[in-house]
C-alpha cells in the first residue's frame, strides 16, 4: 500500500468564505498514481473546516447566514477576553465546531467518489489570512 502525503497552501480573502478545493484535490490525487483506496483532507486551523456540499453562489450565501444566525459575532464570550492571539474569534471557533475539521472520500479507479453535486470547500471563518494549511493522505494501491 501506498502512502502519499501532500500539503496545500491557501490565502483567504475574507472573514467568512467558502473555497472549493475540488479540482486541487483532484489533481493531487492524479499526481500520486494511487488508483484504489481512500483520501483524507484535513485542514490545520482551529477556525476553518472542511466540509463537502453543493457549489452555488446563493447557497454558500445561506451557509454563512446560517452560521452568523447560530453563531453570530459577538457574543458573552469567554475566550475574547483573553486572546492568545490577539484575534476576538471566538465566534469563529465556534462556528467550526459546527463543522468538520476533515473528509474522507473514496478513491476508485483514480477518481475522487464524489456525488454529481458535491464539491470539497475549505472554510474560512477568521480571515483573511495568507497562509492556510490543508494535509492531503492517499492511502491506497
Ligand atoms: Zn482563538
Amino acid at each position: 500500500m501506498k502512502n502519499v502525503v501532500r500539503e496545500m497552501t491557501l490565502a483567504t480573502l475574507n472573514d467568512a468564505e467558502f473555497i472549493d478545493i475540488t479540482e486541487k484535490v483532484r489533481l493531487i490525487l492524479e499526481s500520486s498514481l494511487i488508483q484504489n483506496g481512500q483520501l483524507t483532507v484535513i485542514t490545520q486551523h482551529t477556525t476553518t473546516a472542511i466540509i463537502i456540499n453543493e457549489k452555488e453562489t446563493g447557497l454558500q450565501k445561506d451557509m454563512l447566514r446560517f452560521l452568523n444566525r447560530i453563531v453570530p459575532k459577538s457574543g458573552d464570550y469567554e475566550h475574547d477576553l483573553t486572546p492568545i492571539d490577539g484575534r476576538i474569534n471566538a465566534h469563529s471557533h465556534l462556528q467550526s465546531l459546527l463543522l468538520t475539521t476533515s473528509q474522507v472520500v473514496p478513491v476508485i479507479d483514480g477518481k475522487l467518489k464524489l456525488g454529481a453535486w458535491q464539491s470539497i470547500f475549505f472554510v474560512e471563518l477568521d480571515g483573511p489570512r495568507p497562509n492556510r494549511q490543508v494535509i492531503l493522505q492517499i492511502l491506497g494501491e
